[in-house]
């Protein structure tokens, strides 16, 4: 299953091949990146946010028109949420093969530090591939430094590992050879 990556206007611009490079071969599957085709709604005016919901919804409502097999994962600079909670990095929808990340709050310069652009490709493949991983039907992972991992700050997801720990390795080849039979 390869994936395919749109990059919106918004998003870090220059950094699409590193990202999506690198993405791939984390996850060890081709990836295709492009600037994104795909308007999107869900803004909301009291947040000054976006609801990544309502983004996968265009995201799959694009996948079905075009009838489009690849996974779709977004890579927005708008800043998103899910409701109830205050802000999220990314969102996955594994049922429908699409995916969100926003760069927003991966910037250093969105808490006040000086912009890193290295420190902002590690994220965004971080995270990326995070979101891809469970388009590819894994959970979240307790191994703190794997891609799996659930990061509930900046912090966690900067002491991650841009790997999948074995068991999740594992459990992604399983998968990769399901699909292939
Ligand atoms: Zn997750
Ligand atoms: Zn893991």
């Amino acid at each position: 299953m390869d994936i395919l990556i749109f990059w919106d206007r918004g998003a870090p611009a220059g950094l699409e091949l590193p990202v999506s490079r690198i993405i791939s071969q984390i996850m060890d599957i081709p990836a295709d990146v492009r600037t994104s085709p795909v308007l999107y709604n869900g803004f909301d005016r009291n947040r000054n946010q976006f609801d990544a919901t309502s983004i996968l919804t265009c995201l799959d409502v694009f996948s079905r028109r075009n009838e489009e097999n690849r996974f779709i994962l977004l890579v927005t600079g708008d800043d998103i949420f899910r409701p109830s909670t205050r802000y999220i990095f990314g969102l996955s929808r594994p049922k429908t093969g699409t995916a969100v990340i926003s760069s927003a709050r991966l910037k250093n310069e969105y808490w006040g530090l000086p912009p890193d652009e290295m420190m902002l490709i590690d994220r965004l493949v971080r995270e990326g591939a995070h979101e891809i991983g469970h388009l590819l039907s894994l959970d979240h992972c307790d191994n703190s430094s794997c891609i799996m991992a659930n990061p509930s700050s900046l912090d966690d997801l900067d002491n991650k590992k841009a790997m999948l720990c074995p068991l999740c390795q594992q459990k992604l080849n399983k998968k990769k050879i399901s699909i292939t039979v």
